[in-house]
């Protein structure tokens, strides 16, 4: 009963949260409010049309390269997975520690025992949250994978690093299942589940190398800045999943690819 509570207590905080950002702007993936208009339905969103470093970008030529690896350090979280009416949703706590210290926190992981974490590119990054786009916003040689899964972390200094990974048709996927198993379907919804937990280093691919650019958020606002790890190899899931996740949030969520303009993709050497 008490979770009953306060599953309402967030369905409702989730509905107040969803109503503040309409109000910035109604942005979507259809018609007026589509992708093709993001720049035109406010001045805040102007980078969306005139940015030159914007994702997501279809990855045809590569530049070869060491790269260092991610250290991933994911921890088990509850479920709390919303739907914003864009995309599904795994909104990852933060620990009271990190709170209190934020922004001014330490830069050594020891900190960050309770958090979900990655070191990359020499910097300690927090995981936010992780979401998923159907079909995959950025392609391959112009071609897309079934599926694209998000996760956004920021450093001490508010920038942001982006860990995305395919997902293509094959077999079921169990860890995923529970995340689908957990969404809401109304938009606004939110479902939390304290008893269980979901640890986000399931659903990354056993080879950790990856593609790496600048880019931007490919959501409203359509910020720069940021960094981009796309994991070289995708993971699986099943036909009926991809149908699942499209039946939840009625409709595709992608941005079209954009320009590349003077960036290069730099991709891990096998090693
Ligand atoms: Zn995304």
């Amino acid at each position: 009963m008490r979770s009953m509570v306060l599953a309402l207590m967030m369905v409702f905080v989730g509905v107040s949260v969803h109503a503040e950002k309409s109000a910035v702007a109604d942005w979507g993936y259809q018609g007026k409010s589509g992708p093709e208009h993001w720049g035109s339905l406010g001045a805040s969103f102007s980078l969306c049309n005139t940015g030159m470093a914007q994702s997501p970008i279809d990855m045809v030529s590569t530049h070869l390269i060491e790269l260092d690896d991610i250290k991933f350090s994911y921890v088990d979280a509850p479920f709390h997975v919303i739907n914003n009416g864009h995309t599904l949703e795994e909104i990852e706590p933060i620990s009271p520690m990190v709170n209190s210290r934020y922004p001014q926190h330490g830069q050594t992981a020891n900190h960050f025992s309770n958090d979900s974490t990655i070191t990359f590119d020499g910097d300690l990054y927090l995981l936010e949250q992780f979401h998923f786009h159907t079909p995959s916003e950025h392609t391959l040689n112009h071609q897309h994978f079934a599926m694209e899964m998000h996760l956004v972390h920021h450093n001490a200094r508010h920038e942001s690093a982006v860990i995305a990974v395919f997902m293509k048709e094959g077999k079921h996927n169990q860890v995923f299942q529970e995340f689908l198993d957990h969404a809401p379907t109304q938009v606004g919804g939110v479902i939390d589940d304290h008893e269980h937990t979901l640890n986000p280093k399931h659903l990354l691919p056993k080879n950790h190398s990856y593609y790496r650019y600048f880019g931007s958020f490919t959501t409203p606002p359509c910020s720069e800045g940021v960094i981009w790890a796309i994991m070289h190899d995708p993971i699986e899931i099943s036909t009926e999943q991809i149908r699942q996740f499209t039946r939840l949030l009625g409709h595709t969520n992608i941005r079209p690819t954009q320009p590349l303009h003077k960036r290069f993709v730099l991709e891990s050497k096998p090693n």
